[in-house]
């Protein structure tokens, strides 16, 4: 039987998300923070979990200074980005490069997608984005800022320009606005109807988890949750986020060191001869060599592992920050290597 012919066309083409496993000593390679939290709980495993996650909602509100009924909780906002387009469908639009999960998701759905080349300083292009919207008529705008790959925030009024001419949903994808100085797009859910934020724990300690939010007008949280999968957050993740968004000291700390080594890494990485690190808001830098190729694999055989983002920015790689010691050997491989 050739299992082949009976898939979609369209999951045929796909090529899956890559999060191979390598073996190395110094994991810089998926933006996780060096910093996770002491987990010590008890859960009633023979229950399901709390289905609308009540608590770690409220909290998550609280925080952000919405209402219960403007977030919703995901297993990761990979999920969320997943639902968003189960709910909304194509086409989807998006600038490139940027998160691949957009793409892959929505292809995977079987829905249009559009993709727009960011301009030379990997900000939004004013004019394609306007045609584009007025031509297209896009459901949903995909943009993560700050960005990942490219590290750096969209210009601010741009991203509202959008939201302005959108007849379609924009959401903004905050995974790493923590390690960033420029304002989040919360606050604006009251003014733009059409605007849709994406939040994550992935980024700052909790990967682990799962766990991640949407935030956006009551009328559109109660439109995707139709397509939430009931217990998607399961008992330990809501428990254990809930115990670490409680302790704000501590989120704050990691937050402020990893923004503190990031700064020292770009300085580092600047003064060095062949490679040419960007401006980033996240907490990863991605820079530019002679060979990302070579690059990539010598670190690799000095066992530090970073990402190779040649296939979506040409001769480019992207190393996340690490622990004061783990960006030490990182910047002592990449001097030798280099
Ligand atoms: N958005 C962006 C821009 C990301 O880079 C990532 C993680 N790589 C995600 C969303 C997904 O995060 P989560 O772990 O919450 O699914």
């Amino acid at each position: 039987m050739d299992i082949g012919k009976l898939i979609k066309p369209e999951i045929r083409s796909l090529r899956a998300y890559e999060a191979e496993e390598i073996p190395c000593r110094v994991k810089l390679d998926a933006n996780e923070s060096p910093y996770g939290f002491k987990v010590l709980q008890s859960v009633m495993t023979n229950k399901y979990p709390d289905p609308e996650a009540k608590e770690l909602r409220k909290l998550v509100a609280g925080d952000l200074k919405v209402k219960p009924e403007n977030v919703l909780h995901g297993n990761g906002s990979d999920e969320l980005i997943s639902c968003l387009i189960t709910t909304f469908g194509g086409p989807v639009l998006y600038p490139v490069p940027t998160f691949s999960m957009y793409g892959i998701i929505s292809q995977s759905l079987g829905e249009r997608t559009i993709e727009i080349p960011l301009d030379r300083e990997f900000d939004l292009d004013r004019g394609a984005f306007k045609g584009k919207v007025k031509s297209r008529n896009p459901k949903l705008i995909f943009l993560s800022s700050p960005n990942n790959p490219t590290g750096n925030c969209f210009s601010e009024s741009r991203i509202k320009k959008i939201i302005r001419q959108s007849q379609g949903l924009v959401i903004v994808d905050e995974a790493y606005q923590p390690f960033s100085s420029a304002k989040s797009f919360v606050p604006l859910i009251t003014k733009y109807k059409n605007l849709v934020i994406l939040r994550t724990l992935s980024k700052i300690g909790l990967a682990g988890l799962r766990v991640g939010f949407l935030i956006a007008h009551a009328d559109i949280v109660h439109q995707v949750n139709k397509v939430r999968l009931p217990f998607n957050v399961n008992s330990l993740s809501q428990k254990v986020a809930i115990d670490a968004l409680r302790n704000k000291k501590q989120i704050r700390s990691q937050i402020r060191l990893i923004i503190s080594e990031r700064n020292k890494l770009y300085k580092a990485m600047a003064g060095m001869d062949g490679a040419a690190p960007f401006p980033t808001d996240a907490n990863f830098i991605l820079f530019k060599v002679a060979d990302a190729d070579r690059v990539y694999c010598s670190l690799l055989k000095k066992g530090v592992l970073i990402r190779n983002m040649k296939g979506a920015v040409g001769g480019c790689l992207r190393v996340t920050v690490g622990t004061a010691g783990e960006n030490a050997l990182f910047l002592k491989a990449l001097k030798q290597v280099l």
